[in-house]
């Protein structure tokens, strides 16, 4: 059982008889196509498997992650803490990215660079694990319980495993106290309590209610801070450990085929004694 990991452990006594200490919230965050937007106006790129939005979409963050970020800022309201907000990827959209900054969030680190453009979720991992081990400090790292593009929900735990801490998935309710964490898990019809010592990497749903709006004084402090930008480089990633794992050999948008027919009649009466009788047919009833 990891009480707190040496490698990152940055000096302070590890929580030991505290009561509601101040924390320190990595969140990770990742920027994803709007899953609003209807289907048919995404393409497919056969040759690269690749998606894009025909009608330029702006992209969106992911909705668990933006849980993610109340669930660190209801714990820095009630105790205090330092929330640091991660994403990678290879291009971000500057006024998404903000949004958990005008929530709250006190900083943002943009893992950034053309080699992130294709990772699969073991690659995510290792570099949000390399990005936190930069950081250098953490107590409790929050992550969505699943990304909506692709729904793996494999990042947070590939992460903890990389981290060498534990994982707790699908929280309602987070609540870090003296050292552990106490966690509300949603099940199907009501919940359960556990507890994990910290660190931790604990995945957060939407039953933990609704993130909160951004306010216009944190849509203008949020202006006024830069995010901290690092490159494959700066992490001193090993590149052989950016290659997919996972390849995908086919995507394909459902072929939906829609066949109407019109059963009419001398009256509604008759058009319903023929309808039942082609239903009947048709071994439908
Ligand atoms: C055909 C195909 C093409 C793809 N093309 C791209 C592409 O062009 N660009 C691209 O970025 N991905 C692409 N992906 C997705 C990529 O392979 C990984 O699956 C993905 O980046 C990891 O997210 P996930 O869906 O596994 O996340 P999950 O494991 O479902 O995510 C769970 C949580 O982990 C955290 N998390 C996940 N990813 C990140 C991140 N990048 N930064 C910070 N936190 C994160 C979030 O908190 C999220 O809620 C593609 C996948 C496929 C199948």
């Amino acid at each position: 059982m990891v009480l707190y990991s040496q490698q990152f452990w940055d000096g302070r006594p590890p929580f030991v008889g505290a009561l509601l200490m101040p924390v320190e919230i990595v969140v990770c965050v990742k920027q994803v196509m709007d899953p609003e937007t209807p289907a048919y106006t995404y393409r497919i790129d056969p040759a690269t498997r690749r998606i894009t939005s025909a009608t330029g979409t702006p992209a969106v963050i992911n909705g668990f992650d933006e849980n993610a970020v109340e669930a660190a800022l209801r714990i820095k309201d009630k105790q205090g803490a330092n929330v640091t907000v991660l994403s990678v990827g290879s291009q971000f959209t500057a006024d998404v990215m903000k949004r958990p900054l005008s929530m709250g969030a006190d900083q943002m680190v943009l893992a950034q660079d053309e080699a992130f453009g294709n990772l699969d979720s073991f690659a995510v991992a290792y570099v949000l694990a390399e990005a936190i081990k930069k950081i250098g400090k953490f107590d409790l790292i929050l992550a969505g319980r699943q990304a909506s593009d692709w729904d793996n929900a494999q990042v947070p735990l590939a992460l903890a495993e990389m981290l060498g801490v534990p994982c707790v998935t699908v929280a309602q309710k987070v609540e870090p106290n003296a050292g552990k964490v106490s966690v509300q898990r949603t099940l199907p019809g009501g919940y359960e309590v556990v507890e994990a010592p910290l660190p931790a990497v604990v995945t957060v749903s939407n039953a933990l209610g609704e993130p909160r709006y951004a306010n216009i004084r944190g849509i203008m402090a949020a202006s006024r801070k830069k995010p901290t930008v690092w490159s494959a480089k700066d992490l001193g990633l090993d590149p052989a450990r950016l290659a997919p794992r996972v390849q995908v050999l086919d995507l394909a948008v459902p072929n939906k085929q829609k066949q109407v027919e019109i059963i009419t009649g001398d009256n509604d009466a008759d058009a319903g004694r023929k309808l039942a009788l082609k239903l009947r047919e048709a071994k439908l009833i």
